[in-house]
């Protein structure tokens, strides 16, 4: 593996599963949230089949040309799906203001990564790319935790219409960046979109493999290699920070 970082300008991070953890634990909460607010509104809700519809919606994007969701789309096929009814907008955007609220309350940050993103930001320009349908998730989110001040550019996939590992969310946050490609590096956890999304972009490319993912892409004969694999964010610090 090339770990030559001496040319790096930027890094670039993805969230879920690279800076919080997005996995098991926390879609099983969301799920249970979900459950609660739909017997709430319409009455005795199937878990297994809630989880059966959001366990396809997803991983969409992946099978459908990488075009990202539509919250209150997903919301309505959820209702639909479980409930012998048509659900009215308002209905929806209820469903919908649930799902933001779930995800902003749940996510949280191990005490190691503000300090981390503090010292990196000393020396590198950083930034967050993530694929989410719902921006203002992203954006409520990090700022709760504390994170929003240390991002020069911040890109969700939902204000795109394309996930990663589509150009599109990328050439949009190197835009924002106004930096060049190969100055930039990308740390994720997920092998198709950040790993051969960032690489396809020639952009150098990190993988952590810290949190286990809730969504996973085997790599593929022909696929590109990242740069470096770490197994803790703070491995970054090492790769990154130690002087040359
Ligand atoms: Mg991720």
């Amino acid at each position: 593996m090339n770990s030559d970082f001496t040319k790096t300008k930027a890094i670039c991070f993805d969230l879920g599963n690279t800076l919080i953890e997005f996995g098991p634990r926390q879609i099983a909460m969301q799920y249970e949230r979900l459950t609660t607010k739909l017997t709430e509104m319409f009455g005795s809700c199937h878990a297994a089949k809630l989880k059966e519809i959001r366990d396809v919606q997803i991983v969409a994007p992946y099978s459908n040309g990488y075009r990202e969701n539509d919250v209150e789309e997903c919301c309505r096929e959820l209702i639909e799906g479980i409930y012998p009814l048509t659900a009215t907008d308002d209905q929806v955007k209820e469903l919908a203001e649930e799902r933001y609220r779930t995800f902003v309350d749940i996510i949280e940050l191990s005490d190691d990564i503000l300090p981390l993103l503090q010292d990196l930001g000393k020396r590198y320009r950083l930034a967050l790319l993530s694929n989410f349908p719902c921006s203002r998730s992203i954006r409520d989110g990090i700022e709760k935790l504390g994170m929003t001040p240390h991002f020069d550019a911040i890109v969700v996939s939902g204000e795109i219409g394309w996930v990663k590992p589509d150009p599109r969310p990328y050439q949009a946050l190197l835009d924002q960046l106004k930096e060049k490609p190969a100055d930039c590096l990308y740390v994720g956890d997920n092998w198709l979109a950040d790993v051969q999304g960032a690489k396809g972009m020639a952009m150098q490319s990190i993988l952590t493999t810290e949190h286990l993912p809730y969504e996973r892409f085997e790599p593929n004969s022909g696929d590109h290699q990242p740069d470096a694999k770490i197994s803790h964010i703070s491995e970054l610090r090492d790769l990154l920070l130690a002087d040359r």
